[in-house]
């Protein structure tokens, strides 16, 4: 019985970890590899094990770094079943696909490159039609109900509260005489963040895997993040410009039409003309209602007293490029929700050129921009961005939102873990070096725990625990 980190290991993308009991091998999350593109060049090396096999795959989110390499493991063999709630197995429909789409497309970009260059073509990593190959492998299950999903090994999924169908993964292994209990943590979420439950506090297992992406950081308080949103708003409509919000298109963007019809009258959003500007948020958003059992207590509640927490009178949900350019005539009185969320591509791009020179336009930054991106340069304070190869002024106000995240702060996960029975050993995963090791720290002073921070490739024998 013994378990190998294939991913997220010292780093936060392309999740992977290989579980041997007896004969069977199972997979937890086949994620992408993501940042720059030498890094995101080692999604096309050899897995470190032979997919087909593998028998059965455990997913425990939607998210591409946990997700995105599933329908490669699928071309190149493997057959079995891929476990995940139901909630994950519909947005993992949209998503992969868009996946599949934007390989091809940028193949295709990069072969005409080639072509011009006498080089020889690439294939796409995988295509369209290969993600939705891999989607008729996908088993739905619900949170908390208890399934054998091979001879020794059962498995249950709960609330990770992190995004819709997030799912912490308890395995419960049995080998000969011995038993042991790994529980996966995947992305926990931000408590008290909007729609979603808590992170579920689990009590028994011999190992930990966690997550420790904030390890080192506090987030501000959700009543703070709401009153800074409504004063920013509040500018904006005083200085009668647009207001421009690049968002990731699953869970940020509900959790702003969420929140924007809880605030409704406060934030005087009904002299706003609000647009859902991306096609894979209006598909997102479709999911979130379709699962509104998995609500927490208030959305639920919303739900049955004033029907779909996402709606608003005024907000249009623009599918075709027509109707996003449409947008962009318009000089003032328009909230533009559109992907892609560190404004790399997607029709933000379009509304930054017809905006970002605008003394009068704002810019609200919600979502964590990575190093490099055009959401980070107008977050530091650039004074142009490149468009297309243009140069466009930047004369709009930009305001961070920096209390927004679905991830789990320094606290959280403390406290989740806190909650587990006799400090069981914990693995953390998903972090960079400085957050791993200031949590590695408090886990150890404070709460005696053994912490260990596995490197890729290290194999840990289980029953030695
Ligand atoms: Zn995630």
């Amino acid at each position: 019985m013994d378990m190998s980190f294939y991913g997220a290991a010292r780093e936060v993308t392309g999740s992977c970890y290989l579980l041997r009991v007896g004969e069977h091998r199972i997979l937890v999350d086949c994620g992408l590899i993501q940042g720059n593109p030498q890094h995101e060049q080692h999604n096309r090396d050899p897995f470190p094990f032979e997919p087909s096999e593998i028998d059965a795959v455990v997913l425990t989110h939607a998210h591409l770094d946990h997700s995105g390499r599933l329908p490669l493991l699928v071309k190149q063999g493997f057959k079995g079943p891929i476990h995940t709630h139901r909630a994950t197995a519909d947005l993992c429909r949209i998503m992969l696909e868009d996946a599949g789409y934007l390989n091809e497309k940028d193949a295709a970009w990069e072969n005409r490159k080639r072509q011009r260059q006498g080089r020889e073509p690439v294939s796409p990593l995988y295509t369209q039609a290969e993600a939705r190959l891999a989607h008729k492998q996908f088993r739905a299950l619900e949170y908390g109900k208890t399934k054998k999903v091979l001879p020794g090994i059962t498995l249950t999924l709960l609330d990770a509260g992190h995004i819709l169908g997030s799912a912490i993964v308890k395995l419960e292994l049995k080998d000969s005489n011995q038993r042991r209990v790994v529980v996966f943590s995947g992305d926990l979420g931000h408590t008290g963040a909007p729609i979603l439950r808590d992170p579920e506090p689990v009590r028994e297992a011999d190992l930990v895997v966690m997550e420790s992406t904030y390890g080192n950081r506090q987030h501000r308080s959700w009543d703070a993040t709401w009153q800074e949103m409504g004063e920013i708003l509040s500018h904006a409509r005083a200085s009668r410009g647009n207001v421009l919000i690049p968002a990731f298109a699953v869970g940020r963007t509900q959790e702003l039409l969420y929140v924007f019809k809880q605030h409704y009258q406060e934030w005087g959003l009904a002299d706003w003309q609000i647009f859902l500007d991306s096609p894979m948020a209006i598909k997102a958003t479709r999911v979130y209602q379709k699962h509104g059992t998995v609500y927490d207590a208030r959305a639920r509640q919303i739900q049955e007293k004033v029907g779909d927490p996402f709606a608003l009178p005024n907000l249009t949900m623009s599918r075709h490029s027509t109707q996003s350019m449409a947008i962009n005539k318009m000089d003032f009185g328009a909230i533009i929700i559109a992907g892609s969320g560190m404004c790399t591509g997607g029709r933000i791009t379009h509304h930054l050129k017809h905006n970002a020179w605008r003394p009068h336009a704002h810019i609200l930054i919600v979502g964590f921009q990575a190093a490099g991106t055009r959401g980070r340069a107008l977050v530091d304070g650039a004074d142009e961005i490149h468009l297309w190869g243009e140069p466009v002024k930047v004369k709009a106000q930009v305001h961070t939102i920096g209390g927004l995240s679905a991830h789990a702060d320094q606290k959280g996960l403390m406290d989740w873990y806190g909650r587990f029975d006799g400090r069981p050993r914990v693995a953390l995963v998903h972090g960079e070096p400085e957050s791993m090791q200031a949590l590695a720290s408090r886990l150890h002073h404070e709460l005696q725990a053994e912490v260990l921070q596995p490197e890729f490739g290290k194999r840990l024998d289980l029953t030695t625990l």
